[in-house]
């Protein structure tokens, strides 16, 4: 019998036995996670449940398996350390992790010979060995990366793209929240807002939104990738970051699904090279990265920032915050327990490092707080890219960015009271100041060459002793 864990769901991981699959709740009650996020990984696993060859096993901790009797005796290796070591210890037969578009083996032929681990560098091997948009051995379309155009602000045109698919609620779901209501009885707190479920919840909805994406929004999905809309939450993104973590999509069916829409003519290239881009590259960089860097790498704190999360983080409370950018951010998260890319690095992200918030509470926020949140896919893009916290092993320099940024590529600042060119005064913009700020605070990031040209601005202030004072103030954002 095979041990199924909760982010195994879809066909690509069955052996071919009969499934073991436990439903541990009480991991609800330990840590606060988002109401949606708790609704659709139940929901994804009592579905699951109903299937013939399934056996769902109620536990109150994945090591209650060390005491009870079963019939276990294999698994796909798992996604963190902890369940990697519960394996060894129930000594069940592992078999290569699965649900990736290359294995550990890819990885250390890449990262071997890497001088400097490179998204670039990896993302065109992949390319390469998987045959994906490729003209021979050249890339289709002469580039292998159409970014520049790809970094549109918001426009009219955004709300000309058809809305992201959604489930229809059924009764699994009112059960769901029946369970999750009880849960909260007996203790357990959430966050957010509950309901109504918008991610797919098993493999026939998966489908479902996968090829509601490739035939409707996929097209204008580049273009659009980076720009932040207060009229459109889902933009032209694809939403199956959440199905595809849950193990319901398989990623390698994904790109070629978007492949093809390429090669019949539904969709530009620059969109469709972007979209293979997330998942051949980033996402499984960041999932190399998580075993690459060691089980302790989400305890690194090199700029040294000790401010705990601000309470409307953690209880996702917009009401007091008067920047637009962050209210409307949280108050998103709250409705979605999703955000798209930017909001995530270039507002959540880039306000944490900016406050000096510690590195293991924001890693851990995140995947409590993000519907698509997992122990693999975080450290890289929080401790790593979002807060610098590893001093530059992810990233060349920090993604630290003021007003002039998010005035760009969102459409906030013309409704906020306050002013992305003003960093000084009543006025003044918390992203703005707090870019200086940041800097100001450190000077070690003076060495970084590309730094330069900050670091240049930030002695030209005449206002810094201001700013400093202003910024060591703060009560509110
Ligand atoms: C601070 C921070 C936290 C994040 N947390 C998560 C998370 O909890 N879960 C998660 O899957 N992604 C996370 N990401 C990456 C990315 O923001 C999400 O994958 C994406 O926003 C999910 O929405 P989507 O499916 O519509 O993605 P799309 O924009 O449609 O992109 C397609 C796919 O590419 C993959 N992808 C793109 N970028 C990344 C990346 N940096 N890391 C991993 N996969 C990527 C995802 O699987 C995504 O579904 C995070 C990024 C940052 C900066
Ligand atoms: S002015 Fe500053 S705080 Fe206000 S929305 Fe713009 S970037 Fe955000």
């Amino acid at each position: 019998m095979q041990l199924l864990f909760a982010d195994q769901l879809g066909p690509h991981f069955e052996l071919g036995d009969e499934v073991l699959l436990p439903v541990v709740k009480n991991q609800f009650g330990k840590r606060k996670y988002h109401r949606q996020k708790a609704h659709l990984i139940l929901y994804a696993l009592r579905s699951r449940g109903q299937d013939a060859n399934v056996k769902l096993i109620e536990l109150d901790s994945y090591r209650d398996l060390l005491h009870i009797d079963h019939k276990a005796t294999k698994a796909v290796n798992p996604t963190s350390y902890p369940m990697r070591r519960l394996t060894k210890t129930l000594g069940l037969e592992v078999s290569e992790a699965r649900g990736f578009c290359s294995n550990e083996q890819d990885w250390s032929d890449y990262a071997g010979t890497a001088k400097r681990l490179k998204l670039e560098d990896f993302y065109r091997r992949q390319r390469i060995r998987l045959n994906l948009l490729m003209d021979g051995n050249q890339p289709e379309g002469g580039e292998w990366n159409f970014d520049d155009q790809n970094r549109l602000p918001p426009s009219a045109e955004v709300l000309d793209v058809t809305g992201p698919w959604l489930p229809q609620e059924d009764e699994l779901d009112v059960s769901v929240r029946a369970e999750l209501d009880e849960l909260e009885k007996s203790g357990a707190e959430f966050i957010g807002k509950d309901g109504p479920r918008k991610f797919a919840g098993n493999r026939e909805q998966a489908l479902a939104a996968l090829e509601h994406f490739i035939n409707h929004r996929l097209d204008l999905f580049g273009p659009y990738e980076d720009a932040v809309d207060q009229r459109s939450w889902a933009v032209a993104h694809s939403l199956l970051s959440a199905p595809m973590n849950l193990g319901l999509l398989d990623p390698l069916e994904v790109v070629a699904a978007a492949e093809n829409a390429y090669r019949a003519g539904k969709a530009r290239l620059q969109s469709v090279e972007g979209f293979i881009r997330q998942i051949i590259g980033w996402r499984d960089y960041v999932w190399h990265l998580y075993w690459h860097f060691g089980e302790d790498y989400v305890d690194k704190n090199e700029l040294s920032a000790h401010v705990p999360l601000p309470s409307f983080m953690t209880k996702l409370d917009p009401d007091r915050i008067k920047a637009k950018c962050l209210s409307s951010t949280i108050s998103d998260l709250a409705e979605n327990a999703w955000l798209h890319h930017i909001p995530r690095l270039m507002i959540l992200g880039n306000h944490s490092m900016q406050r000096g918030y510690v590195p293991s509470e924001v890693n851990d926020w995140f995947i409590d707080a993000f519907v698509d949140g997992t122990p693999w896919v975080m450290p890289a893009n929080t401790i790593g890219m979002s807060l610098y916290a590893d001093g530059g092993q992810m990233s060349t320099k920090p993604y630290a960015a003021g007003g002039a940024y998010l005035s760009k590529m969102t459409n906030y600042c013309k409704d906020c009271p306050l002013n992305p060119k003003i960093r000084v005064g009543e006025n003044a913009c918390p992203f703005t100041a707090g870019y200086w700020y940041f800097l100001d605070k450190n000077q070690q990031l003076k060495s970084n060459h590309r730094m330069f040209n900050a670091y240049a601005g930030l002695k030209k202030l005449a206002d810094l002793d201001q700013l400093r004072q202003q910024e060591a103030d703060r009560k509110s954002f």
